[in-house]
């Protein structure tokens, strides 16, 4: 008989999201919450503004008859009112479905009616997309309006002005999220295959991950920090930020719609930004745009970077020519999103540059919290070594035990039968616990029996001056079975790279097995919902012959 263990006395206290929006309220109620409105003015309100609004919006969704575990969904830009929602909904009890606002019509139906939400906050310069699929998602109950001008007309039924609602009701609310395991959040993945799949984050997992990301080697907020997610609220909760921002006291800016380089640059100096986080492809432009026009950054700290891989190359110019550090770090939907960061450790500091940002640009050690593991084919675990390549699992208080309603029939193809799952990305782990992401399982080319990493040909070519953006996809190939095709943006018209300088430049890192036969130059690469190069689109267009 095993003895039988003794309990801990400590209190049952969930941890809920109404709780980090309580101690913002005591602790941080003066600092701000900004946002940059359609016109370009700047609204700018209190953390002690944000707490009584979001109390009137729990009386609003309470009157409106959302019930404990109902799907309330938001289509919207990120700003102080989507922030509203963030705790608003959680804290009636509800779930806050962030509906992607880049979305085909066909996509917006499923996943509304697959999560059968009840009501949808819409942003006024969004709702024609809804009114365009309204006949279609007839379960919903009612469409609330945000920024709704004055004499707004839509075609959009059962409408409501969320202004209007708030101010009709009282300050005074009772949370509803009694318990850490209830519903709090639901995300849908990009969907490269099949249908979409919902993520149902909990108060707890949420709570848990707002410590994890807060920790001093992960991202480590402070309230003197003026934090800029431009990462969107519907991207994985914009990454769980704005839960971060309010369990320090930190300054939030929204920047809504204004998301082109040269506003965005704009926002960072005029708002004193310490920290943005977003995509790659962002940083991109704007590492262009400060190029062409600088601006004044001494108080930009960190970029905070990830979604897709950033290049090393790009990480080396922040840092050298614009004295701005990158924290890379990866992360998926499913896991609330954050799993690894690549910050440098004391060991570290003695260092080169050079060898410092080969450090960075591998998606980094996990964050206390979430385990981390490669597997081969035959499901074996694999060496940290640096050099082993496997698929990544992973496990975790913040990471998805199953999709929302997904058939039993399929959980096996996500997660293994000892309760990891599995990311569908390829990677290798230092012997230190640095993850470097080879690819997802379904980009790597695979070339007369060996695996080509499109990742780092990607990398590398960004790396070229004369290249501004650049993909790499695999192409069917009678001797080879496959092999990699270059996709390129140049950097300037007037000094287009050419074929056989990107060549040797690839030669000199990479076996003559892995440079791309072919490349294409092109003026515009597709991008998915959430900024990642879509190579879905770009193998399609090789397979119908329009990629030239
Ligand atoms: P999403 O759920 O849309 O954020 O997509 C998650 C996927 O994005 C991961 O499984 C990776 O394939 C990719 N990803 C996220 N962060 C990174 C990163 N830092 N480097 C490379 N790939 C990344």
């Amino acid at each position: 008989m095993t003895q039988p263990f003794l309990p801990g006395q400590m209190m049952d206290y969930p941890l809920t999201i109404d709780r980090i929006l309580e101690h913002a309220n005591q602790l941080y109620s003066s600092k701000r919450i900004i946002t940059k409105q359609a016109d370009g003015s700047f609204h700018q309100y209190t953390y002690a503004d944000l707490y009584k609004r979001v109390k009137r919006l729990g009386n609003v969704l309470h009157r409106l008859g959302v019930r404990p575990g109902d799907r309330v969904a938001t289509f919207s830009w990120n700003n102080y009112q989507h922030l509203e929602l963030y705790y608003g909904i959680p804290g009636a009890g509800a779930v806050c479905h962030t509906l992607n606002i880049r979305l085909s019509a066909d996509q917006l139906i499923y996943i509304i009616n697959h999560a059968e939400d009840k009501l949808i906050f819409v942003d006024a310069s969004l709702v024609p997309m809804l009114e365009a699929i309204a006949d279609k998602i007839k379960e919903v109950k009612n469409f609330i309006i945000l920024n709704a001008p004055t004499g707004m007309k839509t075609k959009l039924p059962y409408v409501l002005n969320y202004e209007e609602l708030l101010m009709g009701t009282s300050e005074e609310f009772e949370w509803l999220s009694t318990d850490e395991s209830m519903a709090m959040g639901l995300c849908y993945t990009s969907g490269t295959t099949g249908h979409p799949k919902g993520v149902l984050y909990s108060h707890r997992s949420m709570f848990l991950h707002t410590y994890g990301i807060n920790l001093a080697n992960c991202f480590g907020f402070v309230s003197s920090d003026v934090v800029m997610p431009v990462v969107p609220q519907f991207h994985a909760q914009a990454w769980g930020l704005p839960y971060a921002c309010a369990m320090v006291g930190a300054d939030i800016v929204m920047p809504a719609m204004h998301l082109a380089a040269a506003p965005l640059a704009d926002t960072i100096e005029k708002m004193h930004v310490s920290i943005a986080a977003g995509v790659p492809t962002l940083w991109t432009g704007l590492y262009q745009e400060l190029k062409a026009n600088p601006r004044d950054l001494s108080k930009l700290r960190t970029l905070i970077v990830g979604g897709s891989a950033m290049p090393r190359s790009l990480i080396e110019a922040f840092e050298k020519e614009l004295n701005v550090k990158v924290v890379h770090a990866w992360g998926m939907t499913e896991m609330s999103p954050v799993g690894t960061v690549s910050n440098l450790q004391d060991k570290h500091l003695a260092l080169s540059n050079e060898e410092k940002w080969d450090i960075k640009a591998m998606q980094g050690y996990p964050v206390s919290g979430v385990e981390i593991r490669i597997v081969d084919e035959e499901g074996l675990i694999l060496p940290w070594d640096g050099k082993s390549v496997g698929e990544l699992q992973v496990r975790g208080p913040w990471v998805v035990k199953r999709y929302f309603k997904q058939d039993p029939d399929t959980v096996a193809d996500n997660f293994t039968k000892d309760g990891w799952f599995k990311t569908g990305d390829v990677a290798s782990v230092s012997s230190d616990g640095y993850m470097k992401i080879t690819d997802r399982t379904k980009d790597l080319i695979k070339s007369g029996g060996e695996w080509i990493s499109s990742v780092e040909l990607e990398n590398s070519l960004v790396a070229h001056p004369k290249v501004r953006e650049a993909a790499v996809i695999a192409v069917p190939d009678e001797k080879w079975g496959e092999r990699p095709l270059a996709i390129v943006i140049h950097a300037s018209p007037d000094h287009p790279a050419d074929r056989v300088e990107l060549m040797d430049h690839l030669a000199k890192k990479f076996a003559k097995i892995w440079l791309p036969g072919k490349f294409v130059f092109v003026t515009e690469i597709p991008k998915t919902s959430v900024g990642k190069i879509d190579k879905k689109v770009l193998r399609q267009r090789y397979k119908e012959g329009t990629l030239v």
